[in-house]
C-alpha cells in the first residue's frame, strides 16, 4: 500500500499543513447521540497552531 507510506512519510506529512484534516482546519465527526454528522475543529490543528 504506497498510501500507507505517504502517511507515514514525515516529509510529506508537513507538506500538507495538517494530516489530520488536510489543512482545512475541521473534521467530520459522526455524533451517535445525535445521529448525525457535525463538524468540529480539528483537534490537531488546535492544539498545534494556537
Ligand atoms: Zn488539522
Amino acid at each position: 500500500m504506497w498510501e500507507h507510506r505517504v502517511w507515514r512519510d514525515p516529509v510529506i506529512a508537513a507538506a500538507l499543513s495538517c494530516r489530520y484534516c488536510l489543512g482545512s482546519g475541521e473534521v467530520a465527526h459522526v455524533d451517535d447521540a445525535a445521529r448525525a454528522v457535525v463538524t468540529v475543529a480539528c483537534p490537531v490543528c488546535s492544539t498545534c497552531t494556537a
